[in-house]
């Protein structure tokens, strides 16, 4: 069963025109980790805080393990949801110790049971020798995993962070990254994060939905949404890409640099469709048999692969630039480079 969904959901703030979010709708499995993910002011946090009850939806309903929480005239106060936050800036208690800020949220176990989840929380987010420092003691970090340990004691169903990355220095947030799916995942717990990093969604995302404007964009796990996204705005959003035009006929995709023949039957579209190929997904060949050739106009090398920019002639019109990441170990002889996007890799945009 799903542990939260999100049917519709719109709110509009009483000043504004445009509605903060349109018409969003989600599904969370239990033990997922979900991010959200998208530009400042999509709307990112005021689904957070409708979720968590501290916002009141315009339309749409929301349910928690089946039950509705918000919407068809319910609403559930925030206390009652059995939801965690962790806060952009953490909002840890300056003048309660580490301890103190983890226990908080305990008020309704006995003493000892108090105690025992607090100690292991503190084991499993290493936090072991810092119980008695004060938050102003700790680096941004150590103070992220107090939030995190603050927020997760109590055992809620569902764990929200909003923007948990955004304060860590780029040193540090490979590794808390980790350590925060770690923590989460030992713990079997559901968490829905916020975030306009998608590094930080290729790392710790079960699955991702992507967000414009308040509305919804794509959901998917990473790799797909990577390889193939649904639309122009959601295939910039993960980096470059190449996009090329073409008809669908029974020959694979005419495109202006020839036909991209596939072994797959591509559906009948009379419609002209625009293609999206990554750079990483074409392979350069040393023979021309069933590839195109195009001439290197430019070679960057970027450390771990490099980066040609390949030209295709195109006698009745303007010609095809195609970017291609290769292995710097790759040899294009002088300026030829014969090329083929890999079968399965090749996606058609939905823009309208
Ligand atoms: P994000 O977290 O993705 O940056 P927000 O959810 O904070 O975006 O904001 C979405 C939009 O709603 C923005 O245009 C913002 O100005 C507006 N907004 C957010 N909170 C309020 C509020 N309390 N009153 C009026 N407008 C708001
Ligand atoms: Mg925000």
């Amino acid at each position: 069963m799903n542990i939260l969904e999100l049917r519709n959901v719109t709110k509009r703030f009483p000043e504004s025109q445009v509605p903060a979010v349109d018409d969003f709708s989600l599904d969370v499995e239990h033990g997922e980790i979900v991010a959200l993910l998208g530009e400042s002011g999509c709307g990112k946090t005021t689904i957070l805080r409708m979720i968590a009850g501290f916002e009141v939806p315009s339309g749409g309903i929301i349910r928690i393990n089946g039950e509705a929480v918000s919407g068809s005239g319910i609403f559930i106060e925030p206390q009652n949801r059995k939801v965690g936050i962790v806060f952009q800036d953490y909002a840890l208690f300056p003048h309660k110790t580490v301890w103190e800020n983890i226990t908080f949220g305990l008020y309704r176990l006995s003493k000892p049971d108090a105690t025992n989840k607090a100690n292991d929380i503190i084991v499993l987010s290493g936090l072991q020798g810092l119980e008695q420092r004060y938050p102003h003691q700790l680096s941004g970090g150590q103070k992220q995993r107090v939030a995190l340990a603050r927020a997760m004691a109590p055992e809620p169903k569902l764990i929200l962070f909003d923007e948990p990355f955004s304060n860590i220095d780029s040193m540090r947030k490979h590794q808390m990254r980790e350590d925060i799916r770690d923590i989460i995942k030992k713990t079997g717990a559901t968490a829905i994060f916020v975030t306009h990093d998608t590094r930080d969604v290729m790392t710790i995302a079960d699955k991702v939905s992507v967000i414009r404007q308040g509305k919804l964009m794509q959901t998917d796990i990473p790799e797909k949404i990577y390889t193939y996204p649904a639309n122009s705005y959601v295939a910039d959003f993960f980096g470059k890409t190449n996009y090329i035009k073409a008809k669908i006929s029974p020959e694979g995709y005419e495109t202006p640099m020839g036909v991209i023949r596939t072994k797959t039957s591509l559906p009948a579209s009379l419609k002209d469709v625009v293609l999206s190929i990554r750079p990483e997904e074409f392979t350069i060949k040393d023979e021309s048999m069933g590839c195109f050739c195009g001439s290197i106009v430019k070679e960057r090398f970027l450390g771990e692969y490099k980066e040609l920019t390949c030209k295709v002639e195109n006698s009745s019109g303007p010609d095809t630039e195609i970017v291609i990441y290769a292995s710097p170990a790759v040899k294009c002889d002088g300026e030829k480079c014969y090329f083929k996007p890999n079968e399965g890799k090749i996606n058609v945009l939905n823009d309208e």
